[in-house]
C-alpha cells in the first residue's frame, strides 16, 4: 500500500531500531512523518539485539556504575586508533546516559546494566530482548501519529538545486514505482553486512564471512547517499562474531544456538590452521572481533576437540565464564547428541577419529600429530611460550576420539562508507552536508570505530541507533 500522502515534513529509509526512535522523536516534534520498511515486517536486525549502550542512566545510578566519560573516550579513540571521531563519539557518550533514561520513560524495559567479558559496563540489557523494545517503539510512534509502510523500499532519492527534495520508492511485491516529497529524509537502513560485494570492499578475504542479520541490511543508504553527491568513506569496522561452524549448505543462524558452536570457541581449545599448525593464543576469544580477525589470517581454520573436553563442557561446564564472544550455553547437554547427529548426517564441517593420525590424514592436516605433541608439552609446563594464552586455559588433548570443526566468520553488523557531522547530517567530499539529508544508525556508525569493531564498548551499535535516530531529529528541528 501506498503512503497516504504525497509529501513529508520526514522520510524515514528504515523502520529499525534507529528509524523507530527518529519517528518517535519526529513526533515528538509535530514533523509530518513517514517512515519506509522494505521488509514485511519493522524492527530490522533491532529485533535480535541484547542490549543498548548507556553512561550514566537511571540503571547505572542505582548500580552504583561510575563512569569517567573522558576515560571512556580515551580508551576508545586509542581502540580505533584514532579513526572514530572523536567529537561525535563524545557527544554520543555523554547523551548516551539520558537517550536510556528516554526509552525507558517510553515504557522500553531493561532488565540490568554491567559489562560483558573485558569491557566497560555499560549494555543495558532489554527485558524481552530488542523484539520487545521494537514494539515499545513501534506502538509510540504509530499512537504518536508516525505513518508506516512496509514492503516498500526507497530506490533513490530526488535532489534540486543538490537539496534532497524526496524519494522514489517501490512495492517490493509489484516492483511499481511512486514518488514522494519530503523536506528532509532520514536513511536508516542498517548499514551494508548482508551486501557481499560491499563487505569485499571492506574484507578482500570474505568467503568464509557468514552474516548472521536479517538479509535486509544491504547497503541501501550509502548507495541512495553516494548518488546525491555523499562522500565514499571509510568502510570502518564489521561486527565478527568470532569464530562460528563453516557449513556451506545451511544458512548461518541455524547454528547460532550450536553446543558445538561454542564448544569450538572456548579459550580451552586448540586452534589449528590448514596446515595443522597453531596460530593464535586460543584465548583470544576473549574478544570476538579479534578472534574473527585472527582466524581470517588463515587460508583454514579448525577447533580440535579430545574426548576429555567434550566430557568436561558437558559434565562441569565451560572452562570460564563467556567473554565477549558469542553467546555459550551454561550446560553443554547437547553437545554429545549434537556430535553423534552431525556425524550421522555427514556433514563437512566436522570430522571425528579414534587417533590424531586418523584425524590428520582426513582433513589433511600434516602437521597435526606434532603441533598437538608440542601443544601438550606446553600445557605440561603450564607456560604457552609459543602464543601466551593464559596458563588458566592450557588444556592438553590425549583422549580419542578426536574431532576436527572448521569454523568460519560470524558476522552481525557491517558499518562505514558515510561520513555525518554532530547532527548526523550527512557530509559530501567537501565536509559540508547534503542539503536534506541525515544518515543514522549503522547507516552512520562508521564514525565511531576503525578497523576493528568496539566489544569494549557493548551495546554501542545500539545505543547508537538510538542516540542517532533522536540527535538527527532534534537537530533538523533546530536548523529550521
Ligand atoms: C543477531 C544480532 C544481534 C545483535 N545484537 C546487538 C546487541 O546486543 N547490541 C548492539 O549494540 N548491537 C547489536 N546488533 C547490531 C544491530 O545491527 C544494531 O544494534 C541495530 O539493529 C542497528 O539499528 P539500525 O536501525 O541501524 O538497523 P536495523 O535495526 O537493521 O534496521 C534497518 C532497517 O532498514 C530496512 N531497510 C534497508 N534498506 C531499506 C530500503 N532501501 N528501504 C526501506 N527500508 C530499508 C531494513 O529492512 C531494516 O528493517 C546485533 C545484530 C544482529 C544481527
Amino acid at each position: 500500500m501506498w503512503p497516504k500522502a504525497k509529501q513529508y515534513d520526514l522520510v524515514i529509509v528504515g523502520g529499525g531500531l534507529s528509524g523507530l526512535v527518529a519517528a518517535v522523536s519526529a513526533r515528538e516534534q509535530q514533523l509530518s512523518t513517514l517512515v519506509l520498511e522494505k521488509g514485511r515486517s519493522i524492527g530490522g536486525d533491532g529485533n535480535y539485539v541484547e542490549g543498548a549502550m548507556g553512561v550514566d542512566s537511571y540503571l547505572q545510578k542505582a548500580a552504583g556504575i561510575d563512569i569517567n566519560p573522558t576515560e571512556l573516550l580515551q580508551d576508545e579513540l586509542a581502540y580505533s586508533h584514532y579513526e572514530a571521531n572523536a567529537p561525535h563519539l563524545k557527544k554520543y557518550i555523554d547523551a548516551s546516559g539520558g537517550v536510556i533514561d528516554w526509552l525507558h520513560n517510553l515504557g522500553v524495559k531493561f532488565a540490568k546494566v554491567g559489562p560483558q567479558g573485558k569491557s566497560w559496563s555499560t549494555i543495558h540489557t532489554f527485558a524481552g530482548g530488542g523484539h520487545a523494545a521494537v514494539q515499545t517503539l513501534y506502538a509510540n510512534a504509530t499512537q504518536a501519529g508516525a505513518e508506516f509502510v512496509t514492503s516498500v523500499s526507497a530506490q533513490r532519492l530526488q535532489q534540486h538545486d543538490g537539496h534532497v527534495t524526496g524519494v522514489v520508492i517501490m512495492d517490493e511485491n509489484t516492483g511499481q514505482t511512486h514518488e514522494i516529497a519530503a523536506k528532509n529524509v532520514l536513511l536508516a537502513t542498517g548499514g551494508y553486512v548482508d551486501n557481499p560485494d560491499l563487505v569485499k570492499t571492506r574484507v578482500a578475504d570474505n568467503h568464509r564471512l557468514m552474516a548472521v542479520s536479517d538479509g535486509k541490511s544491504t547497503g541501501d543508504g550509502m548507495q541512495l547517499a553516494w548518488q546525491v553527491g555523499a562522500k565514499h568513506y571509510s568502510m570502518g569496522a564489521i561486527q565478527y562474531g568470532g569464530g562460528a561452524i563453516y557449513d556451506k549448505t545451511q544458512p548461518p543462524f541455524v547454528h547460532m544456538a550450536s553446543q558445538l558452536a561454542a564448544a569450538a570457541t572456548q579459550e580451552a581449545i586448540l586452534w589449528v590452521n590448514e596446515r595443522g599448525e597453531r596460530f593464535v593464543n586460543e584465548d583470544v576469544n576473549d574478544n570476538m572481533c579479534h578472534a574473527g580477525s585472527a582466524i581470517l589470517t588463515q587460508a583454514r581454520t579448525f577447533s580440535i576437540l579430545d574426548q576429555a573436553a567434550v566430557d568436561h563442557l558437558t559434565n562441569v561446564g565451560l572452562y570460564k565464564e563467556v567473554g565477549n564472544s558469542p553467546i555459550s550455553p551454561e550446560k553443554f547437554d547437547q553437545l554429545t547428541s549434537e556430535i553423534d547427529d552431525t556425524l550421522k548426517q555427514h556433514a563437512k564441517y566436522l570430522t571425528s577419529a579414534a587417533t590424531l593420525a586418523e584425524l590428520a590424514e582426513k582433513l589433511n592436516l600434516p602437521a597435526l600429530p606434532a603441533t598437538v605433541a608440542r601443544y601438550n608439552d606446553i600445557v605440561a609446563h603450564g607456560q604457552d611460550a609459543d602464543f601466551g594464552k593464559a596458563a588458566d586455559y592450557l588444556t592438553g588433548l590425549h583422549q580419542g576420539p578426536f574431532y576436527g570443526v572448521e569454523l568460519g566468520v560470524g558476522m552481525a553488523c557491517a558499518l562505514g562508507g558515510l561520513r555525518v557531522d554532530n547532527q548526523n547530517a550527512v557530509l559530501n567530499d567537501h565536509g559540508y552536508p547534503v542539503p536534506g539529508l541525515y544518515a543514522v544508525g549503522n547507516d552512520a556508525a562508521g564514525m565511531l570505530v576503525g578497523d576493528t569493531y568496539a566489544v569494549t564498548l557493548p551495546g554501542s551499535t545500539a545505543g547508537y541507533a538510538a542516540f542517532s535516530g533522536r540527535n538527527a531529529v532534534l537537530s533538523m528541528v533546530n536548523a529550521s
